[in-house]
């Protein structure tokens, strides 16, 4: 695999080469509001296939299929051959469609029974597949002009960081995929939420993602008129043995090339006021994973680059470069910033390893970036 991989801009020529190249069976890089997506035409089961190719992604995890702004109901995705309706209940179409009201164009994927026309490659031959419609204009004039779904999970490499700009898209699998588009840095930067509406119309969430679990509750009791009618169960660990449910919640995924581990929420603050059972922690964390480390990268939810800076470093005695998500503390832009900010301290080739911090409470988008934080540190030996 070494094609030349174009880098097309928005405008007349970059749409119309894009549409031609997805037309003609070939892998295309898009912009969608969560990270670049690697697309290719859904009900081509050739084009598919090539995405797991050059992703390198096992065969067992399924791919989710991007759809146009007109399919926006359960009714439309039956009539346009997404979802089988002999397979649904009537709870689950009505699910369905609140969901879709409440979040659609937007970052969540709706999992549930699939037509006979999604091909068995793309769903890796489970019975329901995994749907979503981006709200990126760029993503969306494809999808109307094409006038049909595409596949597209994250442009990278499997299990690698997902890549929120053009460029770490390139970094990924320049030679490899036909090109990118370059629509700009991804606006939520952290990947859908994906959800599991059941028959009876119970949903289970399958990873969570940038539709936080809170206002799922509060679009279902406000949508069904209930508080409690529709359970949500969340599941949080893919069961191994057969084709993983969603392999976004592998135990190791998102992962930095270096060694990476996460200390305990509030480190830093209890370093700068020189607790010394937290300085020995890190000092002893910092030994056993980077033995004579010259200097480590540290990942911080929120707060000064600066003053976290001073407290590590006096801490450690070595040089350490800080990435803040939001020194101001604001998770929208925490989760816009999480693998940009990853992936600069992983390339950054005088850093021996990376810290981090996930953030203190398990709320809105700090569930979803603290589920990657952890995946990406999954690697400590
Ligand atoms: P990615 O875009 O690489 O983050 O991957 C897309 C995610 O969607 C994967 O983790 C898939 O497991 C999940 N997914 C796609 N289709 C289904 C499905 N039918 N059931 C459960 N999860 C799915
Ligand atoms: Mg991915």
């Amino acid at each position: 695999m070494n094609i030349k991989t174009e880098k097309l801009f928005p405008d007349a020529y970059g749409i119309d080469k894009a549409i031609d190249l997805l037309n003609a069976g070939e892998l295309v890089a898009i912009p969608t509001e969560t990270v670049y997506g690697l697309a290719a035409l859904a009900l081509d089961a050739n084009a598919a296939a090539g995405i797991f190719a050059a992703k390198e992604r096992p065969a067992f995890d399924p791919l989710i299929v991007h759809v146009p702004r007109a399919w926006h109901s359960c009714a439309e995705l039956i009539a346009a051959n997404i979802f089988s309706p002999s397979k649904m209940g009537p709870n689950q179409q009505l699910v369905i469609d609140s969901l879709i009201r409440a979040f659609w164009p937007g970052p969540l994927t709706i999992v549930a029974p699939k037509s006979e026309k999604i091909p068995d490659v793309i769903t890796s031959g489970l019975p329901t597949v995994g749907v979503r419609m981006p709200d990126h204009p760029v993503a969306q004039v494809l999808l109307q002009r094409l006038g049909q779904p595409l596949a597209a999970p994250s442009a990278n490499r499997f299990g690698r960081i997902s890549p929120t700009t053009a460029d770490h898209v390139i970094d990924e699998l320049d030679g490899r995929i036909a090109a990118v588009l370059d629509g700009g840095p991804c606006d939520v930067g952290v990947e859908s939420t994906i959800v599991a509406v059941n028959q009876d119309g119970s949903l289970t969430v399958l990873r969570p993602g940038g539709v936080s679990i809170d206002a799922l509750h509060q679009a279902l009791a406000f949508e069904l008129k209930t508080t409690s009618a529709t359970a949500i169960a969340i599941q949080t660990n893919s069961n191994g043995s057969t084709p993983a449910q969603a392999p976004g919640m592998m135990e190791s995924h998102y992962a930095p090339g270096k060694t990476m581990f996460l200390m305990p929420p509030g480190t830093s603050r209890h370093l700068a006021r020189r607790d010394a059972a937290t300085i020995q922690q890190l000092k002893d964390a910092v030994e056993k994973m980077s033995p004579g480390a010259l200097k480590i990268g540290y990942l911080v939810p929120t707060g000064s680059q600066a003053l976290h800076q001073k407290a590590v470093e006096s801490a450690l005695g070595i040089p350490v470069t800080v990435k803040s998500l939001s020194p101001k503390g604001d998770m929208i832009e925490a989760a816009r910033n999480l693998f940009a900010s990853l992936r600069s301290l992983d390339d950054d080739i005088s850093l021996s390893c990376i810290i981090a911090e996930p953030c203190p409470d398990d709320t809105g988008l700090a569930f979803a970036i603290n589920d990657r934080l952890k995946r990406a540190a999954a690697r400590v030996p």
